[in-house]
Order: structure tokens, then C-alpha cells, then sequence
């Protein structure tokens, strides 16, 4: 198998990375990392035309490993991923590095400190991004059907949400009746209705 050929996409997050990060400086020395092919920076690269350098970059320099350096993945993950998708590539092909809250936040005045670290974890990230290997996505029948074990409260309010969206619910407990500790309350605050 040919080696990887890695792109890595470096996000100013407008003055949120860029303010505190050299993203620049961290561009060349992306370039110049075993196994990349193509650097670029971008100022919001979650844009549509963000997006668009990304999947571009694959076609025209065959990539097909790719970091973005930028915010948590917790938010942009799945627009990467589609973005890999888009350009005919597996999404699990990306990597993400996080130098905005783990890096420019918390190194915000020291933009030395903060360019360094920001290398590194790039650093790491292609070498993460090279050893990346595909995840075939396959669909497998489920039957709408689940077992809830202990019918107090939240187990009886469990077995209600699933029912209303259509799951048959086995619901089962160790007592010969359900409520668990509920069914042992004579009233519940505020109202003071019977607990059950
Ligand atoms: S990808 Fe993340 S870091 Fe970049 S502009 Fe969007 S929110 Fe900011």
C-alpha cells in the first residue's frame, strides 16, 4: 500500500486561535512534516467555503489522510467527517486536533508557548492521521424491542418514553408489584398527590 498523503487544515477561528496561535508559522511547519503533501490555513474553516478548500484539496492533491487543527471535536467532527465523505473519501480518515480550548484558550498572551505547543500537537496529529484506518459503516436489522430491569420510577417513565415511540417494552422487577420506592411514599412535594 503507497504511503499516506496527509493535508492539514489549520483554523484561525477568526482573533480565537489566530489571536493567540502564530497559525501561520504552524502552517509551514505542517508543510514540512513526513507525509504531508498540502498546508493550509483558513479563518473559519467550519464555513462553506472552508469546507470547500477541504474537499478541493483532496481531489487535487489526492489526499487521503487529513487534521484539522481547530476547536473541540465535539463540535465540528461530524461537518469534517461529511466533508471527507463529500470528497470521496472515508470519514474516518480525519484526524482532529484541538488548539483553540486546549491550546490558544488557556495560552492566550503567550503566543511563543502557545505556536509551540500547537507544532506539537499537529506533530501528533499526523502521526495519529497516518495510522488511521477505515471503519466500514454496514446497516444491521434491530427489533424494536427492549428490556427494562427495575420498575421504580425511572424505570416505569423509561418504559412509557420507549413505548410512545414505538418499542415493544419488557418491564420487569424483583417485587411483585412496581413503583419501587415511590410505591412507599403517601404524598410527593409540591402537590402532596398520592405518589402513585
Ligand atoms: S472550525 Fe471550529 S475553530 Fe474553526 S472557525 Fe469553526 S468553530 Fe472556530
Amino acid at each position: 500500500m503507497s504511503d499516506p498523503k496527509v493535508g492539514v487544515f489549520v483554523c484561525y477561528c477568526g482573533a480565537n486561535i489566530n489571536g493567540a496561535v502564530d497559525c501561520e508559522a504552524v502552517k509551514e511547519f505542517a508543510s514540512k512534516l513526513d507525509g504531508v503533501v498540502y498546508a493550509a490555513t483558513y479563518p473559519f474553516m467550519c464555513s462553506d467555503p472552508g469546507q470547500k478548500l477541504i474537499k478541493d484539496a483532496i481531489k487535487e492533491y489526492g489526499l487521503d489522510r487529513v487534521v484539522v487543527a481547530a476547536c473541540t471535536p465535539k463540535i465540528h467532527e461530524p461537518t469534517f467527517r461529511n466533508c471527507l465523505a463529500e470528497a470521496g473519501i472515508s470519514p474516518y480518515y480525519l484526524e482532529f486536533v484541538n488548539i483553540r480550548e486546549q491550546d490558544a484558550f488557556v495560552h492566550m498572551g503567550n503566543v511563543e508557548a502557545a505556536t509551540k505547543k500547537a507544532m506539537e500537537l499537529v506533530a501528533g496529529g499526523v502521526e495519529r492521521a497516518k495510522r488511521l484506518e477505515d471503519v466500514p459503516q454496514k446497516v444491521v436489522e434491530v427489533d424494536k424491542s427492549c428490556l427494562i430491569i427495575g420498575a421504580g420510577i425511572a424505570g416505569i417513565q423509561a418504559a412509557l418514553d420507549l413505548g410512545d415511540q414505538g418499542y415493544k417494552v419488557y418491564l420487569v422487577d424483583k417485587e411483585e408489584s412496581i413503583g419501587g420506592r415511590m410505591a412507599q411514599l403517601a404524598k410527593t412535594f409540591p402537590t402532596d398527590d398520592c405518589a402513585m
